[in-house]
């Protein structure tokens, strides 16, 4: 039915009702929400298209499929809804590629919950993993299909490479992703992977940021001292509309916070074009009225000397934004804390422009922060801005 079929860890695609900051509902122990408060609280995943597929999936589905048909026709490549994903696996499927954040429940809220609650059982986002899981490898048996995931919970399997086993995935695919996803898909339905771009294992750091290769035969990842990331111009938009209304503004950070991997990641700054058609999508196929900008630090968007913000790009940046016919609302979705000390005039005008006010109250989600300048000099000393 399909050769390519993409899918999520369902915990992304439900509404949660669009409350605030519900979405972090899966990571609380499941013995501690019970089942019908869990699923009442989770809400619904956006009706399906007539032909079965999602209406609206997450971003990095989203970026995945765009990569993939770069080379396959648009019927060799589906995201089928959650409702209707195994009439899409057939003895043609090829590779069914799975996304992931936090499959086995060692996020760092996940782990918290699991302190806070003092309780041992599975969250409830490894208990959707599982039970996804399993319907694949269910609806996969007969057919040749390889089962393959990616994403940023990649790292968990890194702790737990038996999982990948107990779990009968074929393949964890660590890294990003889009210039080699053609490639990482035929090649991976071959179980062949060519050795000048891929390497049968995973990195691994340090506490000192040092990386390390080891090698895994369920795991791929970029072969060692050969290119590791996509350059700007290979990062395809979006064309499809992606949960939430996400697209994003950048990637990797700079700022060099020593506990960051974010920060090992080269900067790469989308231009206005390019966001503005990924905001586009959204608005138009998704019936969306906002848009959620994800970085992760929005004020290092292009930024000036020593990561101070640049004014003129942050205010250009969410000019165009709400420019976008249909847009009433934007918001970034992480970024530092001492830049709006240090810069309260641009945060007026950042927010005048989003029309930020009592009825309209614009977040950020920090990471980790200090007010003590002991500790921001020794571990994050271009994280605190002065003028
Ligand atoms: S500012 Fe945030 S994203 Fe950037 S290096 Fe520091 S912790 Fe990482």
């Amino acid at each position: 039915m399909a050769k390519y079929v993409l899918v999520s860890d369902p915990t992304l695609m439900f509404n949660y009702h669009d409350f605030p900051l519900l979405d972090f509902l899966p990571c609380a122990p499941s013995s501690s929400i019970p089942g019908a408060i869990y699923n009442f609280l989770k809400g619904d995943i956006a009706e399906p298209l007539e032909d079965g597929q999602a209406r609206l999936a997450p971003y990095p589905v989203r970026k995945l499929e765009a990569s993939l048909l770069r080379c396959c026709s648009p019927r060799d490549v589906v995201v089928p809804h959650p409702d209707f994903i195994e009439a899409f696996i057939k003895e043609d499927t090829e590779v069914i590629g799975v996304s992931t954040m936090d499959p086995l429940g060692l996020g760092p809220l996940t782990m918290s919950y699991s302190v806070l609650f003092g309780s041992s059982s599975y969250p409830w986002v490894r208990v959707e993993w599982e039970a996804l899981i399993g319907r694949l490898n269910r609806a996969r048996r007969g057919t040749r299909a390889k089962l393959v995931v990616g994403g940023p919970g990649v790292w968990e399997f890194t702790v737990f490479p038996a999982e990948l086993e107990r779990l009968g995935i074929d393949c964890a695919y660590q890294g990003e992703v889009e210039d080699v996803a053609c490639l990482l898909f035929s090649q991976a339905f071959e179980d062949e992977f060519d050795a000048n771009i891929f390497f049968r294992g995973f990195m691994s750091f340090d506490m000192n940021f040092r990386s390390s290769y080891r090698p895994h035969e369920r795991f791929v990842s970029r072969r060692p001292g050969g290119k590791r990331y996509p350059r700007l111009e290979e990062i395809p938009g979006i064309v499809h509309p992606a949960a939430k209304a996400l697209n994003e503004v950048m990637r990797g950070c700079g700022i060099g916070c020593d506990f960051c991997e974010v920060t090992l990641r080269p900067l790469r700054y989308y231009s206005f074009e390019q966001i503005v058609k990924e905001v586009e999508v959204n608005v138009r196929y998704g019936g969306f009225r906002n848009a959620w900008l994800q970085t992760d630090e929005f004020f290092a968007y292009q930024h000036g000397p020593l990561y101070t913000p640049n004014e003129e790009a942050l205010t250009g940046l969410l000019k165009a934004v709400m420019d976008v016919g249909g847009v009433g609302s934007t918001n970034p979705t992480h970024a530092r804390i001492s830049p709006p000390a240090a810069y309260p005039e641009l945060i007026r005008k950042l927010s005048d422009i989003v029309h930020a006010g009592p009825s309209n109250w614009i977040g950020v989600q920090v990471g980790v922060e200090t007010g003590s300048d002991r500790l921001a000099k020794l571990h994050m000393p271009l994280s605190a801005v002065s003028k």
